[in-house]
């Protein structure tokens, strides 16, 4: 995750002109104005150099950047934002400039919504097209009125989708020890629509459960391994179970599994006992999508899913010395409490000169010291639009570790954005692929990358790919982490930790990686210390 840090990086500043150039729109402002923000904010986006630190004359020279533009980057360098900006937000309400992450709702759209229907929700905006009042504006017409229903659909539908910490704080105020938690979270799932939890009948405290908008499965305690099963899911998984049951005379239900001769219940107390009884090995909620875990646990070839004790170390993170919020000890620290071999220090090459990164080595060695869980000194390197490195090879050359990220150029298209990632594995100092999609868990979706034409190229160069262990990440998907792995593609499980906290983030790598399939040796820094680094050499 990329917090902004104390200097405005280039996607911040893009961030405010692009801002700058909707807001514009939404106003009717003249277009060539419009477009001359938005070219300078994807000018300024597919940059590596950070313009922050540099004058009103030497930003003139970037294309597309004039006298007016360069001097609001200077204001944004210096104070976040910049006057007119400011003006057009205050004139502009904040739920209004909302709406253009409805789909179908661009800025000139708006400019109509907002002035002649006087909308400013989203709700004013589904009544208006609920009451058919937008095929009457001029340039709307029945078929544009229908994309944006769909467009608000989908937003409601995004927005209600919780990441994993919101589902734990929302389990976290659940009374204790009264529920055990299933559906698609307990399987791991990267987002969670609705949390699903199992609860013992005839104890008062679980009936709040219901108003925190969480489904309760009462069941009784006998009955808890078919109740948890069927509350797990998923849909396909249980269908395919229930197949398995029917071939034995069983009908698999949440009570239990009901002899179909007879109608006999025969009850389970926990999930192992229904397993065994249909003579499988234990599925792990993680697998259970029906994706050929049935067919393995009849014949108990299950494969053993890495674990979070199998974890040796952090392969990702930041730290004071570009956009992080930690040192160099706290990482230490960090490290030697979650009983870490070792942690990788990946500041951004975009933040860190090359003399610079080799101060921060000498600090590393320093540092490692006083401490039992060694620094090691890696980078995360940006993958230029231009499919160049942000060091030169002598640089990379020098370092234990190297990911490589796209952080720039999002828009491009596929073939030129999956160009870019095969060009950097095809250097030999870099080890590991950064946050493959680049998505943003309800705020930004992937970039459009061919994920096949990188998996198989990473498995012909040996170039790991990242399992991106931040929640609001979660970037790699399972099918493809399970897919790279059958292609013998080792992953690596990084937090990209900015502050101390985020290396517990650990566990939702680890849960991805077993939605992925992956066993211990699939997984980078499950590796020892000495192993990782023959791997890295
Ligand atoms: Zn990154
Ligand atoms: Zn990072």
């Amino acid at each position: 995750m990329e917090t902004p840090g104390r200097q405005a990086t280039n996607r911040d500043i893009a961030e405010r002109l692009a801002l700058m150039a909707r807001l514009l729109g939404i106003t009717g402002d003249d277009r060539y104005r419009i477009a001359a923000y938005e070219r300078a904010a994807r000018q300024i986006d597919r940059l590596s150099l950070p313009v922050a630190g540099l004058d009103e004359e030497e930003l003139t020279r970037i294309p597309g950047i004039g006298e007016r533009i360069a001097g609001q980057i200077r204001e944004i360098a210096a104070t976040g934002t910049f006057g007119e900006l400011k003006d057009l937000q205050a004139a502009i309400p904040g739920s209004v400039v909302e709406l253009l992450a409805v789909a179908g709702v661009g800025p000139r759209t708006l400019h109509v919504l907002y002035g002649e229907l006087g909308i400013r929700t989203l709700d004013d905006l589904e009544r208006a097209v609920k009451g058919r009042r937008l095929r009457a504006l001029s340039g709307f017409g029945a078929k544009k009125e229908a994309t944006i229903r769909r467009g608000i659909e989908q937003f409601r539908q995004r927005s209600n989708r919780m990441t994993r910490p919101q589902a734990d704080a929302v389990l976290a105020a659940l009374p204790d020890g009264q529920y055990t938690v299933a559906g698609s979270y307990r399987r791991g799932s990267s987002t969670v629509g609705r949390l699903t939890v199992v609860a013992i009948k005839d104890r008062p405290e679980t009936r709040e459960g219901g108003d925190a908008g969480v489904d309760v499965r009462f069941t009784e305690p006998g009955r808890c391994g078919t109740a948890l099963l069927c509350a797990t899911g998923s849909a396909a998984f249980l269908e395919r179970l229930g197949e398995v049951a029917a071939r034995q005379g069983y009908r698999l239900t949440p009570e239990g599994l009901v002899e179909t001769a007879n109608g006999r219940l025969q009850e389970f107390a926990s999930e192992e006992e229904v397993f065994s009884f249909l003579g499988m090995e234990t599925v792990p909620p993680e697998l259970r999508e029906d994706r050929g875990e049935i067919e393995l646990a009849l014949r108990h070839a299950l494969p053993g899913l890495v674990g979070i004790s199998d974890v040796q170390g952090d392969l990702h993170a930041h730290t004071t010395w570009s956009d992080g919020r930690q040192s160099l000890e706290d990482v230490a620290e960090a490290g030697e409490r979650r009983g870490y071999e070792y942690v990788v220090i990946t500041d951004h090459s975009s933040r860190v000169r090359p003399e610079a990164l080799t101060k921060q080595q000498a600090e590393i060695e320093r540092v490692n010291r006083h401490h039992d869980c060694r620094l090691l000194s890696g980078s995360e390197v940006d993958i230029r639009s231009d499919g160049t490195l942000g060091y030169e090879n002598r640089i990379l050359a020098d370092l234990d570790l190297v990911i490589a990220s796209v952080h720039s150029g999002f828009s491009q298209d596929q073939d030129v954005l999956t160009r870019r990632i095969l060009t950097a594995m095809e250097n030999e100092h870099v080890d590991v692929i950064g946050h493959p999609t680049g998505r943003l868990l309800g705020r930004r979706p992937a970039y459009d990358v061919d994920l096949e034409r990188v998996i198989a190229h990473a498995a012909a160069t040996g170039t790991a790919l990242e399992i991106n262990a931040s929640p609001h990440r979660l970037d790699l998907e399972d099918i493809y982490i399970r897919q790279a792995k059958m292609k013998g593609v080792k992953l690596a499980i990084g937090t990209d930790a900015h502050r101390n906290g985020e290396f517990a983030n650990m566990r939702y790598g680890i849960t991805l990686a077993r939605r992925g399939w992956c066993t211990p040796d699939d997984v980078l820094n499950a590796r020892s210390l000495s192993a990782l680094l023959e791997w890295a050499a």
